[in-house]
């Protein structure tokens, strides 16, 4: 598989994130888009569902579910220093890569023209299968199609406003193979504040952090990061090698 080291952060000015779900950037990359924002880089969300069919709330009118779970995501992206968010609406637990939605994503990344490009893995990982939840899949796939070659092709989706835009990187989550790990100890606390605001979603807080912490210090001894440290685990692409 042709996998890169990424572009160093100082050449990077935005990045955009597209997961399928509410609180999917804050499992698997909030800790590095903190670094990233406190680099300077701008970032932006792009959540394709609203995540209804999630959270454990038996006297909760699901119809308040797509209103709770943007509000909760909007509060956990401020505190990794997010504050564009695009949420396109779609229903949770039946997402496929369609014309539609690539044609949506295609829409954000020409508005926000982002140099690097953040997702999950349209390939599924059988070691982490619950990580490998089916709207990943389809939003990953989505992802990876209008990244290459459509959002940078005018000849391509024309009748998505906007000029043609072509990201250099694409780093994905959850993909079986893993090239890239980044340190997060320095901004681990708002990465936990990050996933603690999906309030809905948590019917264990206290234990949480726990499996969190074992999870996240496993990723830093792969990498070799040493003792006490935190790492969140990606694989990159580059468009030409
Ligand atoms: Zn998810």
């Amino acid at each position: 598989m042709p996998t890169a080291d990424p572009r160093p952060d100082s050449e990077i000015d935005r990045v955009l994130v597209v997961v399928a779900h509410p609180d999917d950037i804050d499992f698997g990359g909030a800790g590095t888009v903190a670094l990233w924002t406190k680099a300077g880089i701008e970032v932006s969300y792009c959540i394709v569902t609203d995540g209804q069919a999630g959270g454990f709330e038996p006297d909760r009118d699901r119809s308040e579910m797509p209103a709770v779970r943007r509000a909760e995501q909007t509060a956990a992206a401020e505190h990794v220093g997010v504050h564009d968010l695009h949420f396109l609406g779609y229903e949770d637990g039946y997402l496929e890569p369609t014309r539609e939605l690539v044609a949506d994503l295609v829409r954000v990344i020409r508005k926000v023209r982002p140099q690097r490009l953040l997702g999950q893995s349209p390939e599924r990982n059988w070691s982490r299968l619950h990580a490998s939840h089916p709207d990943h899949l389809a939003a990953a796939e989505a992802t990876v199609r209008a990244f290459f070659p459509a959002a940078g092709n005018p000849y391509a989706y024309p009748e998505v406003e906007g000029e043609a835009w072509q990201a250099d990187e694409l780093w994905m989550m959850e993909h079986p193979q893993v090239t890239h790990y980044v340190d997060i100890t320095d901004v681990y606390d708002a990465k936990i504040a990050a996933l603690m605001s999906h309030v809905s979603q948590h019917p264990d807080p206290e234990e949480l952090p726990k499996r969190l912490r074992q999870w996240f210090s496993q990723n830093a001894a792969t990498a070799g990061f040493g003792a006490d440290r935190y790492a969140e685990p990606f694989t990159v692409i580059r468009l030409g090698g």
